[in-house]
C-alpha cells in the first residue's frame, strides 16, 4: 500500500514539473516571437528611413558631377563616381532588406498563382540581361499554386537571376525550370549551367548577407536566397539545392499543394 502511495505522489510530482516546464517553454516561445517581430520591425523602419537621406546624397552627387565634371582634377571625378556607385549599392541593400522584412509583416493570404504567368513576368523583367548575355531561359508547363503572388514573383526572380548571374566565363547561361508533384506538395526546380557551389556551403548561402564571392566578381547583396528561404518556409515548404563546383546548380523548393479556397 505504502509503495502505491509513493508511486502516486512521484507521478503527481512529475506531472507538476512537466506542466511547469511546458509553461516555461510557451513563455520562452512567445518571448522569442516577440523579439523576432521587434527585430523585423526595426529592420523595416531603419531601412525605410535610410532611403530619404540616401536619395539626397545621390542627387547632390549627380549635381556635382553635372556641374563640375572635367573642371576639377581626374581624382575628384573618380571620387564622385565612387560615391554614386556606393549609394547605388546601398540603395540595392535597402531595397532587399525592405523586401526581406516585408515578407512576414502581413498575415499569409493565399490566392491562386499561375507559375507560368510568374515566369513570363520574370523573363520580361530580365530581358535586357538575357539579351546581353545570350542566355537561354526555358520552362516546362508549371502548376498553379495556392500562394502569395508577390512572394512567388520574388522567389522565382531571385532564383532565375542567380542562375543567369553566376555563369562561367565563355559559356552562355542556360536556366531551365520544371515542376513535379511529390506527395502533398509541388516541387519546382531551377537548374543552371553556371559556376556551381561546393556542398560545404549549401546551408550557409541561405543565411542573410552570406556571399561566396566579392562584389568585384559578381554584384549582389547576399539577401536574395535568405528572402527565398523565408518565403518558402512561410508557405510551409522547404528549399534546398544540388550542385558541384564548376557543374552548375539546381535549386529545388516545395510548396504544399492546397485546394483553392
Ligand atoms: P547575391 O546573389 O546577392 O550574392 P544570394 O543570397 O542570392 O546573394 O546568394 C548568396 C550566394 O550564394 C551568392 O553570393 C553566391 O555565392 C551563391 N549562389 C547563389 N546562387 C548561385 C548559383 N545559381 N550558382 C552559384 N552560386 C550561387
Amino acid at each position: 500500500m505504502l509503495k502505491i502511495i509513493e508511486d502516486f505522489s512521484e507521478r503527481r510530482r512529475l506531472e507538476k514539473s512537466m506542466v511547469t516546464t511546458n509553461e516555461a517553454l510557451k513563455r520562452q516561445t512567445t518571448e522569442l516571437q516577440r523579439s523576432n517581430q521587434d527585430l523585423e520591425d526595426f529592420a523595416y523602419v531603419a531601412s525605410h528611413d535610410l532611403q530619404e537621406p540616401l536619395r539626397k546624397v545621390r542627387s547632390f552627387c549627380e549635381l556635382l558631377a553635372q556641374m563640375y565634371k572635367g573642371k576639377m582634377d581626374a581624382r575628384a571625378d573618380r571620387f564622385i563616381e565612387r560615391i554614386v556607385d556606393a549609394s547605388d549599392r546601398m540603395q540595392a541593400l535597402i531595397n532587399d532588406l525592405l523586401t526581406y522584412s516585408r515578407i512576414s509583416r502581413r498575415p499569409l493570404v493565399l490566392e491562386t498563382v499561375d507559375m507560368n504567368q510568374v515566369l513570363l513576368e520574370v523573363a520580361d523583367s530580365l530581358r535586357n540581361q538575357i539579351a546581353k548575355s545570350g542566355a537561354k531561359l526555358r520552362w516546362e508547363t508549371l502548376p498553379k499554386l495556392q500562394a502569395e503572388a508577390f512572394c512567388m514573383s520574388q522567389l522565382m526572380q531571385n532564383l532565375v537571376e542567380n542562375g543567369l548571374k553566376f555563369h562561367a566565363s565563355g559559356r552562355h547561361p542556360e536556366v531551365r525550370i520544371w515542376a513535379g508533384r511529390k506527395g502533398d506538395s509541388w516541387e519546382i526546380h531551377v537548374q543552371d549551367n553556371g559556376i556551381g557551389i561546393e556542398s560545404a556551403y549549401f546551408e550557409r548561402i541561405f543565411v542573410i548577407f552570406q556571399r561566396l564571392h566579392t562584389r568585384q566578381e559578381y554584384r549582389g547583396t547576399g539577401v536574395g536566397l535568405a528572402i527565398c528561404k523565408k518565403i518558402v518556409e512561410r508557405h510551409g515548404g522547404r528549399i534546398w539545392l544540388d550542385s558541384k563546383r564548376g557543374e552548375g546548380a539546381t535549386f529545388h523548393f516545395s510548396i504544399p499543394a492546397r485546394e483553392a479556397a
